[in-house]
């Protein structure tokens, strides 16, 4: 089986490297906005043109695509930038891909073929705001030898950690390298290779490492994750450590004065801290996703509007910190690595504030409430772990679709009947899963 993974280090570039680097970044950046102040010009042309009652072949086209942007800018960049050369041509290339996926993202959200929230027409890109970023996907690059890497036009650019994993999959034969992007994140420069590797698919039931049925898994701010099996996942040591670091920061940041020096110098420090709990908490993920999936039968998860809760501002550095979306999206490929399954609840389904004894709903559960206390059955229990338990309880009761669904991920939807009846007592909780959940692969 094959399998798409991404390899990230940081570089370390001597200093005509990192002059090379930024110039690279600068020329994806600048052929982007090119791209796009010819794409508005051939707009507002063909706008021109239809008011005098031109159609069809007769109008202006416009340079949508990739082909058609690389077409234009091909003939373009003797004079728009003379200093092409100087570059490798797979910056310029990644420049013109993003912007043409910007506008492939436009147009499908336009048309309603783009789930999530609506995308607004590609805006020029600042220097200094915008990320730094090219990518390679042609050429001679990857690791060269066990401390640095070959990027082309930049040349070998020493790493600051071990790339053994990635070497050694390369040189074994079990991986191949299918492009690399080189990105700077609060001042530092990173290279992160694609690679496709075929894996060992685990040898059928029987040689499975697995041995526990469903379990259900809240992610929360205390925790890192709280299992229904009652195990509370706590947040690494030093990504506690880092958040304590953030809060200071912050707190810094904000006192500081408006345009003033130590008030970039302290937004800097904020970023770095900001990347390096980013950091720490995928890791923390990672190795939890990997524990579930290798453990377990079906992992069930809630579907939460990330989306939609980021906005708000009270919860966003919970919601970003605990890293729920994360957490889906590893799950996703794993439970398809070690034939598990992934089940995701729908949002609107109400597993804190349903009793996972007997059903009964407490309507007045507040986000500050820590416990659920059930006034119809009396079961007193946590309150990540009783909503951990009544996911646990989607699958109960459609184990079979489960059993087909190995390895994908499915959406069930359960909330329907139960969210409807509000009245204690009614929805017992080995119902809540619904009898039909449908299996839209995701
Ligand atoms: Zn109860």
């Amino acid at each position: 089986m094959n399998t798409l993974q991404a390899y990230r280090f940081a570089l370390d570039p001597n200093n005509t490297q990192l002059a090379d680097l930024h110039r690279h970044a600068g020329a994806a950046r600048f052929v982007f906005n090119w791209g796009l102040a010819r794409v508005k010009a051939a707009l507002s042309q063909r706008e021109a043109e239809q008011t005098y009652g031109l159609t069809g072949d007769m109008l202006t086209p416009v340079p949508w695509t990739l082909p058609a942007l690389r077409l234009e800018w091909n003939k373009a960049k003797p004079r728009a930038a003379p200093w092409w050369a100087e570059c490798s041509k797979e910056a310029f290339s990644a420049g013109l891909d993003r912007l043409a996926q910007g506008l492939k993202n436009f147009t499908d959200s336009r048309k309603g073929k783009r789930k999530g929230r609506r995308v607004g027409f590609p805006r020029f890109k600042k220097r200094g705001k915008a990320r730094d970023s090219f990518r390679y996907t042609t050429g001679v690059y990857g690791p060269a030898g066990d401390r640095h890497v070959k990027l082309p036009r930049i040349g070998r650019v020493k790493v600051s950690e071990a790339m053994g994993a990635l070497t050694g999959r390369l040189a074994g034969g079990v991986a191949r390298l299918l492009g690399a992007t080189v990105s700077r994140t609060a001042g530092r420069w990173f290279v992160s290779f694609t690679v496709q590797v075929a894996r060992e698919v685990p040898p059928g039931p029987s040689g499975r490492q697995r041995t526990a049925g469903p379990v259900g898994v809240d992610l929360g701010v205390k925790h890192l994750a709280v299992l229904s099996t009652g195990e509370m996942i706590a947040n690494p040591k030093h990504l506690t450590a880092s958040l304590r670091r953030l809060r200071t920061a912050s707190r810094a940041y904000a006192r500081s004065k408006p345009g003033s020096a130590g008030r970039a110098k302290r937004a800097a420090r904020l970023a770095r801290i900001h990347a390096r709990v980013a950091h720490q908490r995928r890791h923390g993920l990672h190795t939890l996703t990997t524990r579930l999936a290798k453990t377990h039968d079906t992992i069930v998860v809630e579907d939460l509007h990330v989306a939609g809760t980021v906005r708000n501002r009270r919860l966003a550095r919970a919601v970003s910190d605990t890293g729920m979306a994360e957490v889906r999206r590893q799950l996703s490929y794993k439970t398809s690595w070690y034939e598990s399954a992934l089940v995701v609840a729908d949002r609107w389904y109400p597993s804190s504030k349903t009793c996972s004894g007997c059903g009964w709903q407490d309507p007045n559960l507040s986000l500050s409430d820590r416990t659920f206390a059930c006034q119809s059955c009396g079961l007193v229990i946590d309150r990540d772990v009783n909503a951990a338990v009544n996911l646990r309880h989607l699958v109960a009761a459609s184990t079979s679709e489960t059993v087909n669904a190995r390895g994908a991920d499915r959406k069930t939807r359960a909330g329907g009947r139960v969210a409807g009846k509000r009245e204690p007592g009614t929805a017992q909780a080995d119902q809540t899963g619904g009898a039909s959940p449908r299996g839209e692969a995701a």
